[in-house]
């Protein structure tokens, strides 16, 4: 990555070059640039003896800085860029200089001989040119995602909502990634045994280094009888979690659990947040993708209420699909990423649109119920259908 310029004399040209994110793993590494146009050859070899000979013919006029500048190429990796005054269209009605970088390991002290140059040609990575294909994202890049449970669905809406621009995704999960999982789970071997939240957290980072990623460990929820595993002076242990959801632009809800449903639609309408709750049916037969914003007439309570009352028709099951996993004492489901990706992509649609400022159509819906398998099992090509969710009379449109 060309990070910084400088003259031979070492003044700076333009701006340093970085990422907000940095990479755990980044080092600095000097090169020499020279400024010339080479012939039309992907001959790296000559490319190299050519960069070389102005070097050496600029030498004549400036032989102090040059010497400095030959010095970088005696490192243990030595980078010569070429930039050629082509003009190199990118981003929105710019252009600029075409780079093209030899890199070669020099004479080693053991007498091995050095590897022959390898041309390296340069792409852009500012972050008008990396959002060039996505002019949404440009509304994104402030914004807070916090997505809670890092399963099957939610760990792909995490990353979908990184890839997209969103400024700081936030993972609460309190898993693990495990071989058996990791079927239908973004990050396959290299995460086994890591916790799914942290593990998204340092994907993002190394790979969409334009969004902060975020992880809190714990599970929302959860009781426990044995006195000895609560903290002495704990404060509120969901501290963390309602700081995530007071600074959230928007809070996906992919726990699966009716539980942290309730406690997080509500929460979400105290403080303000618009609330995306998806998830898959038993057998992966169906699902749902709903939304409540905080002006909103119904809630999440509501939508069960007409659930009870069949006034919205619930996502279909499919029971036939269930299985419980040796050493697990809870039945998950059979079904492939494959299916339940319908859900997660429904999701980040409506979490980009209710982010975008009116760049991406969230869709004028409330509820949306997805029906993946007829009543005879047989699939059939997915189906969305929308919904509104007006207020329940045992709910929010009790008479005061
Ligand atoms: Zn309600």
């Amino acid at each position: 990555m060309l990070r910084q310029l400088k003259t031979s004399s070492g003044a700076a040209i333009g701006k340093r070059f970085g990422f907000p994110t940095e990479p755990r793993d980044a080092q600095v590494l000097t090169g020499r640039w020279v400024k010339f146009t080479p012939p039309a050859t992907t001959d790296a070899r000559e490319l190299l003896r050519l960069a070389e000979a102005e070097l050496a013919r600029q030498a004549v006029m400036q032989p102090a800085s040059v010497r400095k500048v030959n010095e970088a190429a005696r490192g243990p990796l030595s980078t010569t860029g070429i930039a050629f005054p082509e003009e190199v269209k990118y981003g929105p009605k710019k252009n600029g200089a075409g780079w093209l970088f030899l890199v070669t390991r020099p004479a080693l002290a053991d007498g091995r001989t050095a590897g022959a140059p390898r041309l390296v040609l340069g792409e852009r990575a500012g972050k008008d040119d990396v959002f060039s294909r996505l002019p949404i994202a440009k509304s994104l890049l402030t914004k807070k995602a916090v997505v809670v449970g890092a399963g099957a669905i939610g760990s792909f809406s995490g990353l979908e909502l990184a890839r997209a621009g969103v400024g700081e995704v936030t993972f609460l999960d309190f898993d693990v990634v495990q071989p058996g999982n990791s079927l239908r789970w973004p990050l396959g071997r290299s995460a086994w045994g890591r916790g799914k939240a942290a593990a998204l957290a340092n994907f993002i980072a190394e790979n969409y280094p334009w969004t902060k990623a975020c992880f809190i460990p714990g599970r929302l929820g959860e009781a426990t009888t044995n006195a000895a595993a609560i903290p002495p002076d704990p404060g509120n242990v969901l501290a963390p979690v309602f700081q995530a959801l007071r600074g959230a632009d928007v809070v996906v809800d992919a726990s699966a659990s009716e539980e942290v449903q309730l406690a997080l639609s509500h929460y979400c309408k105290r403080f303000g947040v618009p609330y995306v709750v998806g998830h898959a049916t038993h057998g992966v037969a169906g699902g749902l993708v709903a939304r409540f914003l905080p002006d909103a007439e119904g809630c999440f309570v509501c939508l069960n209420e007409h659930w009870k009352d069949k006034r919205i028709p619930e996502p279909r099951v499919d029971n036939a699909g269930m299985v419980i996993p040796v050493g697990c004492n809870a039945p998950t489901f059979t079904g492939g990423g494959f299916d339940l990706q319908e859900i997660s992509l429904e999701i980040v649609r409506t979490a980009v649109g209710l982010l975008s400022e009116g760049n991406y159509d969230p869709g004028g819906w409330t509820v949306a119920v997805l029906t993946l398998k007829n009543e005879d099992r047989s699939r059939t090509l997915p189906r969305w259908e929308a919904h509104p969710c007006p207020p329940h009379p045992k709910c929010c449109g009790a008479s005061r």
